[in-house]
């Protein structure tokens, strides 16, 4: 057989004889060629080159794995540190602005009616560890008065645990200090007496509760007494 193959059939050839993928015959056809035409044989030592550069391409893409896991990593990182920072800011806001609605153990109040016509409420904190912020009065129906507050740890952001107000008693029938009424027609319900009504005990039994009571109404400034 002549050396019948055309440059085009022998570039379509090149890449299989290259792999050794080629029959001898065409082997030989193609070795022929590639010994007679100069541009084939150029073509054959670029592709027999080819396998060794794809190794540093196999390197970059390790290198861009890489990348995509320290990226991927940073980007972990990343949310955990807004997590942290949202929680603790979650925290800090609930701790310093949120609050929890004012409780009134934590409380004293005088409410005086000296001045006519006037319904003079003064609350204290009595912890020094509370604060109050957003000090509200609001007038609901049927003569209802209620002071609010958010007990809150000091900060800047709080106001004083002090809070007064100076109402006209008009139509005012109770005070409520929270949910914990305070004044009714006249009468203070005085943190003391609040006291003695928290403390009650319906079994008399119960020494500590008892106890409780008797600590409550100040029972000790009439003397050491045993239960
Ligand atoms: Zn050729």
């Amino acid at each position: 057989m002549k050396n019948d193959l055309t440059c085009g059939v022998v570039r379509d050839l090149l890449p299989s004889y290259v792999e050794g993928l080629t029959s001898p015959e065409s082997n030989t056809a193609v070795e022929r060629h590639l010994s007679e035409c100069p541009d084939c044989a150029q073509l054959r030592t670029a592709l027999a080159g080819a396998p060794k550069q794809a190794a540093p391409e196999d390197a970059k893409e390790v290198d861009y794995l890489k990348k995509v896991k320290r990226r991927g990593w940073r980007r972990v990182a990343a949310a955990v540190a807004v997590t942290v920072l949202l929680f603790t800011a979650g925290v800090a806001a609930k701790l310093f602005v949120i609050g929890t609605p004012i409780q009134t153990q934590g409380m004293s109040w005088v409410i005086s009616t000296d001045v006519p016509g006037q319904l003079d409420i003064r609350v204290y904190s009595i912890w020094s560890g509370t604060a109050c912020r957003q000090w509200e009065t609001e007038q609901e129906p049927e003569g209802i008065v209620r002071v609010t507050c958010r007990q809150v740890l000091p900060s800047p952001l709080s106001n004083s645990g002090d809070y007064r107000a100076v109402l006209n008693t008009e139509g005012v029938n109770a005070v409520y200090l929270g949910d914990q009424l305070i004044w009714q027609g006249g009468i203070e319900i005085s943190p003391q007496i609040d006291r003695i009504y928290q403390a009650q005990t319906p079994y008399v039994g119960d020494a500590p509760a008892v106890g409780r009571v008797l600590n409550a109404l100040r029972f000790d400034t009439c003397g050491s007494y045993t239960l």
